[in-house]
Formats: structure tokens, sequence, C-alpha cells
């Protein structure tokens, strides 16, 4: 069976038993602090287990994009040594909101895997929770095993502890009791010699956990007790790559029809084979599987970059560079032209690859050409460690008491920094120090790492109390399209305690009209007023699992009065005025350069907005201004917004609606349009175009390979911009006498300034010559050498100039000139090449020492050199010492 039918059996199967089938979520989460990207299938449906939001439908089916690189869920580490975990994989799920709960679950999976897949009985385990002696008391999950009996002989039906059976979503929210299902794919011959049993959760690579049927029955509190949660829920996980290894009868995720056209595509670039030897085998596996994780992050959105889950996919990305160079020989990009069969085999089912296939390949390339230039220059800061090492040993030996492998050590400082500030990986440098007989202080190295992590962790320490609610009313409604005002009761709220910002506090209303962070748009700020005029400022509004959150500095002092909420109607309309113009900012970018234009991320605040957008040159000066041209008319066209707050999804694409790549939609949208301007958007616009006033470009540039960063100002900003750039105007003006026309005037100027330059040169020239004469005549004879140690009045240029003349009308010449300029002093030492070669004299050593009497220093070749230093005062005592060097 092909994976794409597996996949789509999986579904219809569920479709069956009354799921709606929903596609997957992008794997960058926005709007969940404690989680950076989508690590099970049900990451995404969180906000209804937390009974935040309701689902289109109690029971969805799908198959989910998962991403196991941080926090909690880690394999990165496995990934390539062992043939069964990956960093992207699909998780196949079926879900149940507080609708059918265990029985069904168990039986489900059951006839699927058995029935439809006709996976053999004999091959299959399951497990169940045992319960728990600690803290939580938590009986067996009898009710699980009951059910199992019904399918599975209870030889069958293993019992596990918390750790194997029982999931958790975090430190705080829903949890319950799990039942995994195993397979056992081993030959006949071995499992005769070793009981399946023995080898459930003992990392066997042929005895895994394809399937994880979870049972949330409790709520986890902030202070670690368990409640019982009102709706039990369901959520299944099994693994789409592993399922495939079982019914396409392969021993190893990577033999399956998912990886085998990557893994001929590396054999064919690299002309190494797959199946021979195990580094190799496990350098193709790490590059088959990291270049799936890199490629859907970018098509989601996510590029590499420097911090948060931009850093994580460039280390995805590093790490399978540096098994390339290092295993399979390759020096130069090749994991980007793996995109092309990756799009091919998995376009159909995740259409965002093909769409964005250029400009992945763009991405991957430009990250793997800058690391790999990384590694070269790491390579070369290793070599120089060990030189100096290596020529203190040849200098002074070793020293007494040591033995050489001691002193032959590159240490855990050194190696921590080349991989803190370059990304320079452990394992490469303790590869080098190997093949130069060196090795690598592990131990220092991974202590300056905890050093690091320890500095971290006490900067981003946070505590979070549990809510207080004060009321059940429904989920916030947001009202703030319509107003900047509103009465509101505290639902409820909680404290948060950070080193950074001291305590806050979180507050929920039953309505508000501030906005939270999203789509780009910063969250509204405003205060919060009661009856008796005490007022609580709100910094600033945000979305969590779909909750509206306002951080205030203190706490309401009458929490169950009703509130004025009113938003900073400032912040608001220049943030909205920025909004907009991004919509017609992104409408020109496609008009002026082209429908390949697609927006990579925005930043719309009140000063100022930022638009990024994939495009593979430079914008021109002239596109530029064609490009605020076409955003000023429409402007200036006075449009009004129309917009529709609750379209279906699909009826607002068939309409022509622009949607994001990396997005969450709901199945119904807003809609926003300005003319032909049309985008999902949630954010908050201005009611006309004219009220953004103007629209200024600032600044253009590149910020990744193929991606574009447009800077822009509206309203007040622009005027601000013009008038400073009046003010300045006016200066220049005033500093030009008041020339009527400035412009010719200050061209005059610099006319002027080019030939006065040339003048100064000709006189300093003529200058040169007499006094090239005189010193002629100032030469002395010191044991046979012709030397001169004076003061001139020349710069730098002027003085080499003399000095070489001179070299060229004699030899054995030994010459020092100083010269002050500006407050500084400058030495220049020129020695004729015979005397460097016969008496061993250099000018870099005599500026070297005679710099320390004008607190300078400098150097050059042996026959020339220079040093500056900031004490003129010095240069008589300089120029006395000069002799000493050759009496
Ligand atoms: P394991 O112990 O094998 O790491 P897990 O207990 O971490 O698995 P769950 O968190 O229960 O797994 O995830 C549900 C299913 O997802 C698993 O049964 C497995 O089939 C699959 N799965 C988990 N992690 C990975 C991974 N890194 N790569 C591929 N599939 C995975
Ligand atoms: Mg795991």
């Amino acid at each position: 069976m092909k994976s794409q039918e597996i996949r789509s059996k999986f579904l219809s199967f569920f479709e069956q038993k009354k799921h709606s089938i929903v596609p997957s979520a992008p794997m960058v989460l926005k709007d969940d602090p404690t989680l950076m990207f989508v690590n099970s299938g049900m990451a995404p449906f969180k906000e209804y287990f937390l009974g935040n939001a309701k689902p289109i439908n109690n029971r969805i089916a799908d198959s989910q994009k998962c991403l196991r690189v941080s926090g909690k869920h880690n394999d990165l580490e496995e990934v390539g040594y062992d043939t069964y975990h990956h960093t992207l994989f699909e998780m196949l799920g079926n879900w149940s909101f507080g609708d059918y709960f265990k029985k069904e679950a168990i039986a489900w999976a059951w006839e699927l895997l058995t029935e439809v897949y006709r996976i053999d009985k004999n091959m299959l385990y399951v497990t169940v929770f045992e319960g728990s002696n600690d803290v939580d008391k938590l009986p067996m999950d009898t009710e699980a095993y009951d059910f199992w009996k019904q399918h599975i002989a209870e030889d069958r039906i293993l019992k596990g502890d918390k750790k194997d059976n029982f999931w958790e979503m975090g430190d705080q929210g829903p949890c319950g009791p799990c039942s995994e299902i195993h397979v056992d794919i081993r030959s006949a011959e071995e499992k005769a010699k070793v009981d399946g049993r023995d080898l459930i959760n003992q990392d066997h690579p042929q005895v895994v956990e394809i399937w994880n049927l979870v049972f949330m029955q409790y709520n986890r509190k902030a202070n670690g007790s368990l409640e019982s949660l009102p709706d039990k829920h369901i959520d299944t996980g099994m693994g789409f790559e592993r399922l495939c290894m079982v019914l396409q009868g392969v021993q190893s995720n990577y033999d399956t029809d998912v990886f085998t056209p990557i893994i001929r595509e590396i054999e064919t670039i690299t002309g190494k084979t797959y199946g021979n030897d195990e580094p190799t085998d496990i350098a193709i596996r790490v590059i088959s599987d990291h270049v799936r994780a890199v490629a859907f992050s970018i098509a989601d959105g996510q590029l590499p970059s420097n911090t948060g889950a931009g850093y994580v996919i460039r280390r995805i990305l590093r790490r399978a560079v540096r098994y390339g160079f290092t295993f399979l020989d390759k020096k130069e990009p090749f994991i980007y032209r793996l995109v092309d069969v990756l799009s091919h085999k998995m376009g159909a089912a995740f259409p965002e690859l093909i769409a964005q296939k250029q400009l992945i390949e763009n991405v991957i390339k430009e990250e793997e050409q800058s690391f790999l230039r990384t590694i070269s220059s790491g390579i070369i800061d290793i070599e120089a460690i060990m030189k100096v090492i290596n020529q203190a040993i040849y200098l002074h030996g070793i020293p007494k008491g040591r033995k050489e492998e001691e002193v032959r050590v590159i240490s855990g400082k050194s190696a921590f920094d080349l991989y803190d500030t370059s990304g320079f990986p452990l394992d490469l440098t303790q590869l080098i120090a190997k093949e130069n007989n060196f090795t690598v202080d592990v131990e220092g190295f991974n202590l300056e790492m905890q050093k690091q992590k320890d500095r971290s962790r006490a900067a981003s320490e946070t505590s979070t109390d549990d809510w207080t609610i004060l009321n059940d009313e429904a989920e916030a409604e947001f009202v703030g399209y319509d107003t900047l005002e509103a009465n509101v009761k505290l639902t409820r709220y909680r404290k948060v305690s950070s080193k950074k910002d001291g305590d806050r506090y979180q507050l929920v209303f039953n309505v508000t009209p501030f906005y939270p962070e999203g789509g780009g748009q910063v969250g509204d700020k405003g205060v919060l007023e009661d009856a008796h005029g005490n007022v609580v400022y709100i910094l600033d509004t945000k979305k969590e699992n779909n909750v509206i959150i306002h951080f205030a500095k203190n706490l309401p002092k009458h929490l169950n009065e009703t509130f004025k909420a009113v938003v900073s109607s400032e912040h608001r309309d220049l943030t909205s005025s920025n909004h907009t113009a991004t919509h017609l900012l992104h409408q020109a970018l496609r008009v002026v350069l082209g429908n390949h234009v697609e927006q990579k991320g925005s930043l719309v605040k009140p000063k100022s907005l930022r638009f990024d957008f994939s495009h593979f040159s430079k914008v021109t000066t002239e596109q530029l201004q064609e490009i605020e041209d076409f955003v000023n008319a429409r402007i200036e066209g006075k449009l009004p917004l129309e917009e529709n707050r609750k379209v279906p999804m699909q009826q607002a694409l068939k309409e022509g609606a622009t949607a994001l790549f990396g997005e969450k939609y709901g199945d119904t949208v807003r809609t926003v349009r300005f003319g032909q301007s049309f985008e999902l958007c949630g954010g908050i616009h201005v009611k006309n175009t004219a009220d953004i006033w103007h629209f200024k470009i600032v600044s253009e540039g590149a910020v990744a390979s193929g991606i574009r960063r447009i800077e822009a100002i509206t309203n007040k900003a622009v005027k601000e911009f013009y008038q400073s750039n009046n003010q300045s105007f006016f200066k220049i003006k005033s500093l030009l006498n008041n020339a009527k026309e400035p412009v010719k005037a200050l061209q005059n100027l610099q006319e002027e300034n080019t030939k006065l330059k040339k003048q100064i040169e000709a006189l300093l020239k003529d200058k040169a010559k007499n006094i090239k004469g005189e010193l002629k005549s100032e030469l002395q004879d010191v044991n046979g050498i012709r030397f001169l140690a004076k003061k001139l009045d020349l710069d730098a240029s002027g003085i080499k100039d003399i000095a070489f003349d001179l070299g060229s009308q004699f030899n054995n010449l030994f010459l020092l000139f100083a010269t002050e300029q500006n407050g500084k002093a400058l030495l220049s030492c020129y020695i004729s090449k015979e005397l460097v070669a016969s008496k061993g004299l250099n000018a870099g050593q005599v500026v070297r020492e005679l710099g320390q009497f004008i607190q300078g220093g400098g150097g050059g070749q042996p026959f020339f050199a220079t040093a500056g230093g900031k004490k003129p005062d010095g240069i008589d005592e300089a120029l006395a010492e000069a002799k000493k060097f050759i009496e």
C-alpha cells in the first residue's frame, strides 16, 4: 500500500465514523507562549480542550505536521541514529471533544488496524495505565483494560507506569491516562528467541509504538493537584511513517516510499550508497529527514534566523550540512537540490511545498553556503589554537609532571566559543582535534554550556498562577472593530511573575474593545476605569489559546464592578493607518513586481510598518517610486473599508481574497476590501483610505535569500518626516548664506573644493622637492651607514615619497622621519634592503620600539614601517633614540 493510500484510508475510515476531516494546521504556533512548534496532533486543538472555543464538530480527524526538536519533546539527537524517530513527522489523529470516550476510541483503533489495514493481530500489543502511588494517587485504568479485553488476548495487554501511560499537555492543563499500541515486526526466529513483551518501550527498532490513545479526564492545576474534567476528551496520535513501515513490510521508516525517493536522490548527488556502512547511512538518514523539516517550516513562513523558532530551524539545517560535510564529503551546497523530489512526492498532500518551491530552494541554498563558510573559518580557528599549543611545546617542552596528551587539549572554553558564536559543532571540533592528535575538553565545554543555560533560564524564569474565575460568562467577545470604549466585567485573572517584568496581572473581560496582537498588528494599549476614578493601565493585549488577555501592572481594586475599558485612540489610529497601508503595499507589490510576490511577515505598529515578501532581486528606485505612487493614488482615491466579518473560508477564497501560507484560519473568516485590495484579515483598519493621509517608503533591503523587506510610514509619521527634512533643508540653506538656488550653490562649493585640493597637492609636491634637496645634504655617516633622523612638516604620503626617493638614489640608508598632524604623532622608518639583509635590521621592529615614546604602535615591512601615537611631545626623544639601532 502506497503512503498516499495509507493516509487517505485513515481519514476516510474516521469520516465514516462521522468525523469532520480538517487539514493540518501550520507547524509554527503563533498564539501559544508555551510552545514554539506543533509537537503533537493535539496542539492546534488546545483551545477546544481548555474550553476557550468550540470546534466545528465534536469529532475531528486529521493528519498533522509535527516537529519534535525543542522543549518537552526533543528527538533531534535520535534522528539518523535510529530508524523510527524524525524531526518532522505526520501524526494521524482522531478526536472527540466531550463526545465518545474510551470504548469507541479503543474499538475503532482496533477495527482500523486489524480490519482495514489488515495487520496481523499476533504482531500487536497494547498498554494501559497501572495507576500511581505518588502524590496523585491515581487508580489503574481498569476501564481501558476491560474494553481492550473484548478485542485482544489478555496476555497482550501490558501495564505501564506514569512515564509511558499518563499524558500531560504541560505543567498545567488537561491530562489523563493513555493506552499505547505497539507492533512487533521482527522475524519469526527472533520472536522465538526473545518474547515481544520484553521489548515493549525498550527502544528496539522493530518493536515500536505506533499509536497512542489519550483519555483526557483530568485537569492539572498550578499547585500541582488534579481535578476531574467535566467533559472528557479523546486525543489519539499515530505515527504515519511508522504505520507505513509496518504496512509496507519493511524494517525502517527510511525504507518506505515516504523516504526512498529522497534517499535515491542523495545517492545520485553524492555518489554514495545507502545501506553499506553505518556512518554514511546515518548521514543520509539525517539529511533526508532534516530537509523535510526545514522545507515544511519555510513553506509555513518560518525562515531560518538567529532567534526563537527561526534559530531552531537554522540548527536543524546546520546539522544536516555538517553530516554531509563530514560523512558524504560534500563541501558545497546540495541539500537544496532535494526539494524538487520532496515537493514532487508530498506536494499533493501539502500544496504549499509546490507553491513555494523556489523560495525554499533559495533559502536552503544560501543557508548551506553561509554555514559551509562558517565551517571553513572555524577549521582555521581550531588549527590556529592547535598551532599555538604546538609552538609552546616546541619552545618550552612539556611542563614537568604532565603528559603530552594532557597538554595537547583544546579547552572547553575555546570549543564552546566556536559553537556559541558561529554554531561550529562540538563533534566537528573533536574530529579535527583527533586528526591532529589533540583532544577536546568536553567536560569544560559542557560546563560552559550549562553556565549559559543557567544564565538564560534565570533571565526568562516566570511563574504563572491558576486563573481566579470571577464569573463563568462565555468567551470574551471582541467589540473593538466598532468602538474604542466598552463597559466590561472581569471574568477571570491571574498573576504572572518574572525576573524581567516583575509582577504582572493578566485580565480577561466578558467583552473587550482591546485588539489582541495578531496578524502582524501590535496589541492595543489603554486604561480601565472604575466608578471611583481608579485607573489601571493596560500595557498590552494578546491572544492565548483563543482567549483575549489584557496585561496590567496592577489588579483593579474592586474586582466585581463594571469598568470602563478605553483603548488609546492615538495608538489605535496610527496603527490602523499602517495596517491598511500594508494591504495597499501588498497589492502594489503584486502589480508592480509580479504575482510571485508572497507576504512573508509583517509588523504593524503606530510608528511604522514593515513588510517582508518573496522577490528575487533588489527593488529598483524606479519600482519603489512606482509602488509608492500606486499606494498614494489609492489614498487619494478615498476608498472606503468594505468588510465582511463572517464569510465561510471557501467562499472568501472563491471570491478571490488573498490568504497567507502558515496562517491558521477558522471555518469562517473576515475579509477586508479597499478597492481591488481584498484580503483575509482580522486586523483593525481605517474607515477610509483618505485617513492614511500619505504613504512613504523609508527603506528597502534583503532579509534572507529571496526575501526583501520594505519599511514605510504613514500619517503623522510622514508629516514629521517631511518636517524634519524641511528643517535640515533650511539649515543647509542658511549655511549657504541663504542662496536662492541652494543646489547650485552647493555644487559650486564642491567644485571649488576639488580645485583647492588639487592646488594644495601641487604646492606640497613643490615643497617636498625642496626638502629633498636639503635632506640629501644632511645625511650623516654612522659606521658606514647613511643615517638621518628628523622631524618634517609633511603628511604621511609625502614622507613616504621622500623616503623612497632617497632610497632610490642612495644605498645603505637608515631614515627615521617624524611628523605631527592634528595633535597626533607619526614615525616612519626606511632601511635599505641590503642593510636589512646584512645587519638584520628591521624597520617594523624600530617603529615598534620607538613607538613607546609617542604612546603608540605600528608596524610594516622590514624595509619600511610606520607607527602612529597620541603623544607628539615624545617625537624628539624618539628621534634621539634612533641612532642606537646602528651604533
Ligand atoms: P516514542 O516513545 O517512540 O518516542 P512517544 O511516546 O514520544 O513515542 P507520542 O508522544 O505518544 O510518542 O506520539 C504518538 C505517536 O507519534 C507515537 O506512537 C509514534 O507513532 C509517533 N511518533 C512520536 N514521536 C515520533 C518521532 N519523533 N518521529 C516519528 N514518529 C513519532
Ligand atoms: Mg518520544
